[in-house]
C-alpha cells in the first residue's frame, strides 16, 4: 500500500489533482505492476485516449483503474472521492452528507448522500477477525428517525419507534479493544447467540449483565453478572460508553438514524472507534476496502439492509 497524508497540508501536497489521486490508486491496486483482469496477463499500456485506463498487452482489454471497484462508474471527479474518504475516515466525528456537499461543492444532494454511502459501505474490512479473549457483550435500543417525524422513540417495550442493537468490545488491561456493532430484530436468544456467532472468535469469554437471552451461547465461556439497571455500566463499562457515545454521535451527525440504513451507520461509528488511535491511517484502510468492495447502484444502496 502506498504511503498515506498525515495532515490535511500533506494530503493537498500529495493529491493535488486527479491524476495523482489516479497514480495512488494504481500502486495500491497493482503493487507489483498492472494485471489484466480478464486474462491475468502482466503486461499493458496506458490507454491513449482514455484516462486511468490500462489496455492488456495480450487480450486488448481496457481496463480503468476504479473498474471492479466501488468508485467504480462514479461521475465524481478523483479528487472528490479522495477528500470524501479523508475527511469521512479522519475527523472524529465524521461528516454527514451535506456537510459533504457543501465541503466539496457537489451539484447535488444526492451525489454527496450516494458517495458517503457507498464508503459507508466500505468501512467493514473483509475477512476481519472476530473478537476475542475477553468481550463485553450488550444490548440497547436507539430511537429510530421517521420521515414524518425527526426523531421519535415509543415507550414501555413497545419496538415503535425503537431500533435494537447489540454490542461487542474486547476488552485488553482494563481498556477497550475492538468494538462491533449489530442491529437485531429483538433481545432473544436466537438474535443474540446469532451476534455473539458472528462477531466473537469461539473460545472467547463473554461478560454479560446476565440477560437470560445470553445462557448457553454456543462455543464461548460465560460470565454472566446479574445486575440492576443502574449498575450495568459499572460491569461493562466500555460497551456502556461505546452506546451512549453511538447514541450522541447518531443524534449530533445525523439527526437520528433510520431503520433502513442503521447496520451502515453503526459500521461507520464502529470503523472510526477501531482507528481511533490511527486516524490518518484510516485514510488508507477505507480506499483499501473500497477498492476491493464491488461496485454498487443507487438502487442497491436504497434498499433496506436485510435485502441489500
Ligand atoms: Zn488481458
Amino acid at each position: 500500500m502506498p504511503e498515506f497524508p498525515a495532515s490535511l497540508v500533506e494530503f493537498q501536497r500529495q493529491f493535488p489533482d486527479d491524476d495523482a489521486c489516479a497514480a495512488w490508486l494504481v500502486a495500491a491496486r497493482w503493487p507489483s505492476g498492472f494485471r489484466c483482469p480478464a486474462c491475468a496477463g502482466a503486461k499493458g499500456w496506458p490507454h491513449g485516449g482514455k484516462p486511468f485506463t490500462f489496455e492488456c498487452a495480450a487480450c486488448g482489454k481496457q481496463t480503468s483503474v476504479t473498474a471492479g471497484t466501488i468508485l467504480h462508474g462514479s461521475k465524481l471527479p478523483l479528487i472528490a472521492w479522495f477528500w470524501a474518504v479523508y475527511l469521512m475516515a479522519t475527523h472524529s466525528n465524521g461528516i454527514s452528507a451535506l456537510q459533504l456537499q457543501k465541503q466539496l461543492g457537489l451539484g447535488s444532494y444526492k451525489s454527496a448522500w450516494l458517495l458517503c454511502a457507498k464508503l459507508r459501505r466500505a468501512m467493514v474490512a473483509p475477512g476481519r477477525a472476530p473478537l476475542a479473549g475477553l468481550v463485553e457483550v450488550d444490548e440497547t435500543e436507539i430511537p429510530l428517525r421517521t420521515k414524518t417525524d425527526p426523531v421519535c422513540g415509543g415507550g414501555g417495550r413497545s419496538p415503535q419507534g425503537k431500533m435494537f442493537v447489540a454490542g461487542a468490545v474486547e476488552v485488553e488491561n482494563d481498556a477497550p479493544g475492538r468494538l462491533r456493532l449489530a442491529a437485531i430484530k429483538d433481545f432473544s436468544a436466537a438474535s443474540l447467540h446469532g451476534f455473539v456467532a458472528d462477531n466473537v472468535a469461539p473460545g472467547a469469554t463473554i461478560k454479560t449483565d446476565g440477560w437470560p437471552s445470553y445462557a448457553r451461547a454456543p462455543d464461548v465461556r460465560h460470565e454472566p453478572h446479574v445486575v440492576g439497571a443502574m449498575a450495568a455500566h459499572v460491569v461493562l463499562p466500555w460497551v456502556h460508553r461505546a452506546f451512549s457515545n453511538a447514541k450522541t454521535w447518531a443524534l449530533g451527525v445525523y439527526h437520528g438514524l433510520r431503520r433502513q440504513h442503521l447496520q451502515s451507520y453503526l459500521d461507520e461509528f464502529a470503523f472510526r472507534f477501531n482507528r481511533r488511535r490511527t486516524r490518518h491511517a484510516a485514510f488508507r484502510s477505507l480506499l483499501a476496502i473500497a477498492l476491493v468492495r464491488k461496485p454498487l447502484t443507487y438502487n442497491m444502496l436504497i434498499m433496506p439492509e436485510a435485502q441489500g
